[in-house]
């Protein structure tokens, strides 16, 4: 993990080895979570980590309803601000795949593969109390602490909830999910054309500091090729499918794009199939 302090006002915990990444921004009232990690020992860890009090946070932003963003909520007593469907998405989540049986059918199946990392996620599950966002809002939410002003800005793309999150004065911008940086980006939940159209918006922030959802710190460079990967797997999928190409064949092609680093390969042919899937409807 590295730690990155942003104009001695915001942290990044920028984590491209352990997964999620969280934001925390300091003012003379209190602090503001941005993302709870996976679990209340993840985010434990991270205040440790900077020898932050969580009783100190005064809100916790949930930028979407991933559990990778959100299962930390238990820790915190204070405000849990979302989008309205990141809410309901939460609630819809917890009777299908965060079921008791859902999780319980997950852990026999990862017992099969990988019975260390099955071990851990049931220790987990028996600390875990997935807490739901109580204040909730539609397009956007403007705020302030302390003297200091900040924007929940409601986008979609990734997911139909996601927000990014915008200190307007300090022009630093936490992207969340819109940004896998130099890696396969998860998107089984995502309108690949409102995501690819919001990595242009995000352009026009003219951000001095971009803290993406996974992966480091930043660049526009970093952003245009994420939108290049997603316009070119979208469009190659689509001539695949007016040539009537099977899944299989269309998976097959070497044309696609890449990313250098092998990072989340298994996700390069997952994520061809699910576009398909997409545009056949
Ligand atoms: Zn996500």
């Amino acid at each position: 993990m590295e730690i990155v302090r942003i104009d001695s006002l915001a942290t990044a915990f920028i984590r491209p080895f352990e997964g999620v990444n969280a934001g925390l921004i300091h003012t003379p009232k209190g602090m503001i979570l941005i993302d709870t990690t996976s679990s209340p020992a993840e985010i434990k860890t991270l205040f440790e980590a900077v020898d932050a009090n969580p009783e100190e946070v005064r809100l916790v932003i949930n930028t979407h309803f991933h559990s990778d963003h959100t299962w930390g909520n238990q820790v915190f007593t204070c405000p849990i601000l979302a989008h309205r469907s990141c809410l309901e998405l939460m609630q819809s989540s917890l009777k299908n795949e965060w079921s008791p049986e859902a999780l319980q059918s997950y852990l026999s199946d990862q017992e099969k593969t990988d019975p260390k990392k099955a071990d851990d996620f049931r220790r987990m599950l028996l600390d875990l109390n997935i807490t739901l966002p109580k204040q909730v809002f539609e397009e956007r939410f403007e705020g302030e602490l302390g003297g200091l002003s900040y924007e929940v800005i409601h986008l979609g793309g990734h997911t139909p909830d996601l927000c990014v999150v915008w200190l307007p004065d300090h022009r630093v911008l936490f992207a969340s999910d819109l940004i896998f940086q130099g890696r396969y980006p998860f998107i089984f939940d995502a309108d690949i054309p409102v995501w690819i159209a919001r990595l242009s918006h995000l352009m026009e922030f003219d951000a001095v500091a971009i803290i993406p959802g996974h992966g480091v710190m930043c660049t526009e460079a970093e952003i245009t090729a994420l939108r290049d990967y997603l316009q070119e797997t979208w469009d190659l999928t689509h001539a695949h499918i007016r040539q009537g190409h099977s899944p299989d064949a269309t998976t097959a092609d070497p044309a696609y794009p890449r990313f250098a680093e092998q990072k989340y390969e298994r996700l390069h042919q997952a994520n061809i199939r699910y576009m398909y899937n997409q545009i056949i409807g």
